[in-house]
């Protein structure tokens, strides 16, 4: 299959694919290098993505986006206070505590969960690269924001499953970048003592910053950090906010309680913005923007940047935390990449600049750093591709701790992967069983996990445990692990006993002697810990359960299936429209001699009785009613356009002829 690269983004996503011997972004159906992250539902089927996009101002409630940051979170979970402002469709807690979006969709409620929806957009970015590509895409790279939680990573593992994808890797998205940058500008790396970069990325809603030690073929992620809540959206909140107040008292009209017209404003914010970063002041008008009321106005630059200036003022605290986790200071930094299409903002750009005292490096393209990364990283996991060896480790941001019933060990947990470590890692650990047993991995810090994240990661069942004749416990050995995705899992248990063994006796040759090579070796025998059996690990992870999962898997597919019908169905009305109106001009032009007036008449009478048909009965018919009526007139047409061919062929042979005279 092609190695995919997703980069899911809070405003749009970016797809990659690793073929032709390098890395090719994919566009859309409308040729856009980013597709909307967004899902509309409507009477009939899904609009996902540009068509979400282009039906969303007359579609509010039941368009469904920043689906990044509500998946895998619980509707409890204080940060969905924050979240839910965002969103014009309601947001219900579902049965497993988490968020569903409830829309009106095929003429009924219906709910979806964050992964389900999830899972539809990816299935619809696995649509656009299936075009593209032509090719088989089965195995995906997704990347997602460093403070996604396990349950987080594990809903996005599950949204990629259900759209019937293999995640081969969830990764960070900067360290993506990151690893983009290693690999792409490999020979201008150094070989032997690292480069000290920060990568920064701000986008639509969150900020993350990675510092990396950076050589040739290699990359360690050194410190992480972020502002979960800090990016273009705040923004736009801001200057939309603004206007509001404004067109109250200069209006007399409350876009806030009008919730079509706020989404106008705020859209027409975003675009606002935008010329900000390259003018100091732009125009901002809206026509008819609620009670047939136009409005007009316009912003500074400097005025936008007093609306933000709280923020700006907290761009300091994740670079100084992600220092600090680097044990490096400022001025030990080479080179500040940065990426994110926030990072286009001049008076950001500048307090950047301002942070480090150097000036920022653009040599990563903003928007598609992320994704290059990922699709190289895609490819690293290919079992068929050859790709240039690439090192790399990431730093895990929240320590985590494995617990167990205490028997005759110390201590009834022990903190296995402490915050600041790198993964993918594995630890083994010992336990001292008297049989069957449970462990739980938990996060170790509340206080430095995103505030009301659940503490319980996952949970293990250990079974098979047996204790030698004559002993009490039995050891217990449990190979922990990290994952590349940064999962935490028990990958392995078995249990060992001490055994007498024979052991060669190895003889130093004296000195002055020569080695006896004839001599018969000299055996002594040793306890050792020796492997007894293997132990059976059942697991209860923030993963949906199999027959969960397979259900929304076959669910998305009936969905799919929808979509589809309903598209055919729309282009072959299409294709029947304009082949009324085809065949109506060539019978008055090409087809004029080489049809009866009989027939002319009777297919003039058909054609007719289709258009109106068209637009009456057949407005809203089945794909086969419109193949029907096509093929109807096509077997009429077909004849007359033969008899055109055929003379036009004798011309031709005739042109032919006189040529070679
Ligand atoms: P996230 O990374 O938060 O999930 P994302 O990846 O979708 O979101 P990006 O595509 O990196 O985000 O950035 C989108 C944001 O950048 C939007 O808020 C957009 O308005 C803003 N943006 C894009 N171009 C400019 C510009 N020229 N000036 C200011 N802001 C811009
Ligand atoms: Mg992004």
């Amino acid at each position: 299959s092609i190695p995919f690269g997703v980069d899911l983004g809070n405003n749009s996503t970016v797809i990659a694919c690793a073929r032709n011997r390098g890395i090719d972004i994919i566009v859309n159906e409308v040729s856009n290098r980013a597709t909307p992250s967004l899902i509309g539902f409507g009477p009939k089927n899904r609009f996902i993505g540009e068509t979400g996009k282009n039906q969303q101002t007359s579609n509010l409630k039941n368009t469904a986006d920043h689906i990044k940051r509500i998946l895998g979170l619980n509707y409890d979970d204080p940060d969905f206070e924050i979240e839910k402002q965002y969103f014009s469709c309601p947001l219900v807690k579902n049965n497993e505590g988490g968020i569903s979006a409830k829309v009106r969709y095929l003429g009924e409620e219906h709910e979806f969960t964050s992964t389900q929806l999830a899972a539809m957009y990816i299935n619809k970015i696995k649509d656009i690269t299936l075009k593209e590509t032509k090719g088989n895409i089965t195995d995906i790279c997704l990347s997602v924001p460093v403070w996604y939680t396990e349950k987080q990573r594990c809903a996005a593992y599950d949204a990629c499953k259900i759209a019937d994808l293999n995640p081969v890797r969830i990764v960070n998205e900067v360290t993506a970048a990151a690893v983009g940058y290693g690999v792409f500008k490999a020979n201008d790396l150094p070989e032997d003592e690292p480069r000290k970069v920060a990568f920064i990325d701000i986008g639509h809603s969150s900020y993350q910053v990675s510092i990396a030690a950076v050589k040739k073929g290699e990359l360690k992620i050194l410190g992480s950090a972020y502002d979960k809540h800090f990016g273009g959206r705040n923004f736009d909140y801001a200057i939309a906010n603004h206007f509001a107040d404004e067109f109250k008292s200069k209006y007399k009209i409350d876009v806030r309680e009008n919730p079509k017209a706020f989404y106008r404003v705020l859209a027409a914010a975003e675009k606002l913005k935008k010329v900000l970063s390259a003018n100091s002041s732009a125009p901002f008008n809206i026509e008819s923007v609620m009670n047939d009321i136009d409005v007009s106005s316009s912003l500074s630059r400097e005025e936008l940047e007093s609306f933000v200036k709280p923020l700006l003022e907290k761009l300091h605290v994740p670079i100084e935390i992600a220092l600090k986790d680097a044990g490096l200071k400022t001025e030990d930094i080479d080179f500040i990449e940065v990426v994110g299409g926030c990072t286009r903002v001049p008076s950001l750009k500048q307090k950047l600049s301002d942070i480090f005292q150097k000036p920022l490096s653009f040599t990563l393209n903003q928007d598609e750093a992320i994704v290059r990364g990922n699709a190289f990283i895609c490819a690293m996991h290919s079992p068929t591709l050859r790709v240039r060896p690439f090192k790399f480790e990431d730093f895990n941001p929240y320590s985590v701790s494995y617990f167990w019933d205490k028997e005759d060990e110390d201590d009834d947990h022990l903190e296995v992967f402490p915050r600041g470590g790198l993964f993918p890692c594995t630890k083994i650990i010992t336990l001292y069983r008297r049989g069957d047993f449970e462990v739980e991995a938990r996060y170790t810090n509340p206080k430095e996990l995103p505030i009301g994240t659940e503490r319980v990661l996952a949970k293990w069942k250990i079974e098979g445990v047996v204790p030698s004749e004559g002993e009490n416990t039995i050891a217990c050995k449990l190979k922990l692990r990290n994952d590349p995705s940064g999962f935490y899992t028990i990958e392995s248990a078995h249990t060992v006993e001490e055994k007498l063994v024979k052991e060669v006796v190895e003889k130093e040759p004296k000195e002055g002697e020569e080695e006896d090579e004839k001599a018969e070796p000299e055996y002594r025998e040793v306890k050792k810990l020796v492997k007894k059996n293997d132990l059976k690990i059942s697991c209860t992870s923030s993963n949906l359960p199999e027959d969960h999962r397979n259900n929304y898997t076959e669910k998305e597919q009936q969905l799919t299936n929808t979509d589809k019908l309903v598209a055919e169905t729309e282009d072959r009305k299409n294709a029947l429209e304009e082949y009324i109106y085809e065949l109506r001009g060539k019978l008055e032009e090409q087809y004029k001699d080489f049809a009866s007036d009989e027939e002319k008449s009777k297919l003039s009478d058909m054609l007719m009785k289709a258009e109106d048909w068209l637009y009456e009965d057949g407005y809203d018919a089945t794909k086969a009613k419109y193949i029907a009526k096509y093929e109807e007139l096509a077997s009429i047409g077909n004849i007359i356009r033969g008899r055109y061919l055929a003379k036009e062929e004798e011309k031709k042979q005739a042109i032919r002829q006189k040529q070679e005279e």
